[in-house]
């Protein structure tokens, strides 16, 4: 039996296709609602927080303090002690907190530290997204043979961080992009590459 959110949507860990079972994809965490949902990290956090009540500390600052952690270690600023960190407040919410809605809040993270510990690793250790969700930490290209010289991610990019003459392949200057994936967003050529 797999617990539920509001509207009947059941929470399950096990059965997400494979790609969608990355923590980073899924938002750390992967259910059977539609995909727009588990898209966004941080999503079931974000939910118990403006759900609680407020009447148990651990589920109303314990909650938040794991959220800013995930959203550091997807912005690229991971530190060692954040494994830890996240199963020790995931535990302690869960045991400490009096309903339903606290006990189950760190679930999706510390199943997920269990089984895609590795991609926390990569996060933290490596300053890398295996999924390539996470866009900080992704490096954007160009696929020459699939670029047309179109011009719109250079229209696009605020940064000026794409360069090209009309009608060849551009490039992007990885130092200068802020990654912000408008370029992937307005490529209408699958040109632009997150590696
Ligand atoms: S665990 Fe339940 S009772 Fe406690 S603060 Fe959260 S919502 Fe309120
Ligand atoms: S939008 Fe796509 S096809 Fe057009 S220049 Fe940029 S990468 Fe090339
Ligand atoms: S990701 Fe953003 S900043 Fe980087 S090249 Fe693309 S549009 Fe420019």
């Amino acid at each position: 039996m797999h617990p539920r959110l509001p509207g009947g949507h059941a929470i399950d860990y096990d059965r997400s296709p494979p790609p969608a079972r990355s923590w980073a994809r899924a938002g750390w965490w992967s259910w059977t609602i539609p995909p727009a949902w588990w898209t966004s990290p941080g999503f079931f956090l974000h939910f118990t927080q403006n759900e609680s009540c407020g009447k148990c500390t651990f589920c109303r600052i314990g909650t938040k303090r794991m959220l800013e952690i995930l959203e550091r270690i997807c912005a690229g600023g991971g530190k060692p002690e954040d494994v830890n960190t996240l199963a020790e407040l995931g535990e302690q919410i869960r045991m400490s907190s009096l309903c339903g809605l606290g006990q189950t809040a760190p679930n999706p993270v510390l199943t997920t530290l269990r089984y895609f510990h590795d991609e926390y690793e990569a996060h933290i250790r490596d300053g890398k997204c295996p999924a390539k969700v996470c866009l900080a930490l992704v490096e954007f290209g160009i696929d020459p043979d699939k670029c047309t010289g179109c011009g719109l991610c250079v229209r696009a990019c605020d940064a000026g961080a794409i360069s090209g003459r009309s009608k060849e392949a551009h490039r992007i200057d990885g130092s200068r992009c802020v990654r912000c994936g408008k370029c992937l967003t307005v490529c209408r050529f699958d040109a632009v590459r997150k590696g």
